[in-house]
């Protein structure tokens, strides 16, 4: 019988997540059905009850649900924990079991697929919302020198640097506290470039950078890859790596089969023009 999965999410229209799982499941002869469910913003659990109920087997979280999945879960995994946030579920019975890919995926996009390795390098992460939150126990499980959350509300990277201090070498501060401040990977965490916006940070935090990479996908050239380039640095990318790798490490879990990712990133990727 094919096993039924989804992606829930308001608005949902835009998801590639059906494009990728459908890819997976051909390479690997998995005999899934992906769809994507447009969740009733006041009716989230509701939805992923029947969901479960017609079968289902497990769910992609994404905007605005993943703090409620996180909530709906009788069961978390580590990363889910700490971050405090859910982007897959997984169904076993009366349990619903909940993790959070969006750092691994990060962290196995930017090594594995970028050939850049975290151990020892200064890394700049900016943002201090979700997917930051998701980011840092797979930043740190890499040892990096230096981990560094700036935020336009500094207040919530110093918070976040707390919530995580015991776990390695990271700080939180606002962007104007990043002057005169160098790192090796700098990554744009914040939605600015959503709205063609530019984080306010000083362009000398590139000045030997060897990468830039911008979580936002799709987009092209953004104001903050634009500076980046501008300022030298040699390898730019888009978070449509990550999304993917995060994807293959939920089709792992669910289905226990590790599908290729380099052909769907291929098929999927917006030239940085
Ligand atoms: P959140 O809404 O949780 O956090 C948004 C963050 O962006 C906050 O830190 C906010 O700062 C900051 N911000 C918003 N606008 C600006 C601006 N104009 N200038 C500076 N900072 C700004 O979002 P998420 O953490 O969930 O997602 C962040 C981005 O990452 C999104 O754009 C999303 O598309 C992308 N993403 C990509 C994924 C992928 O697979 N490629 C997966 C997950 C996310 P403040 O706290 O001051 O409000």
């Amino acid at each position: 019988m094919t096993d039924r999965y989804a992606v829930i999410g308001n608005p949902i229209s835009h998801s590639k997540s059906p494009l990728i799982h459908g890819a997976f499941a051909q390479q690997t002869a998995q005999d899934i059905a992906y769809t994507a469910l447009e969740g009733p913003l006041d009716g989230f659990a509701g939805a992923v009850h029947a969901f479960r109920d017609a079968g289902g087997r497990g769910m992609n979280v994404t905007a605005p649900f993943k703090l409620q999945a996180f909530t709906l879960a009788t069961d978390r995994l580590e990363r889910a924990e700490l971050a405090g946030a859910t982007n897959a579920l997984k169904f076993e019975g009366d349990r619903i079991w909940a993790d959070n890919f969006d750092g691994v995926g990060l962290v196995n996009d930017i090594q594995r697929n970028l050939g850049v390795a975290l151990v020892g390098k200064r890394v700049l992460l900016l943002g201090a919302g979700g997917a930051v939150r998701g980011a840092l126990l797979p930043f740190l499980a890499e040892q990096p020198a230096a981990l560094v959350i700036a935020n336009r509300t500094a207040e919530k990277a110093t918070a976040l640097a707390a919530a995580f201090s015991g776990r390695g070498r990271i700080t939180g501060c606002g962007f104007g506290d990043l002057a005169g401040e160098r790192f090796d990977v700098v990554l744009n965490a914040t939605s600015a470039s959503l709205k063609a916006e530019l984080p306010a940070v000083p362009a000398s935090v590139f000045t030997g950078a060897v990468l830039a990479y911008e979580l936002v996908y799709g987009k092209g050239l953004t104001p903050f890859l634009r500076l980046a380039q501008n300022a030298g640095v040699p390898r730019l990318a888009d978070g449509v790596g990550m999304l993917v790798e995060q994807a293959a490490e939920a089709f792992v879990w669910w289905r226990g089969v590790r599908p290729e990712t380099a052909p769907v990133i291929a098929r999927m990727t917006v030239p940085l023009v």
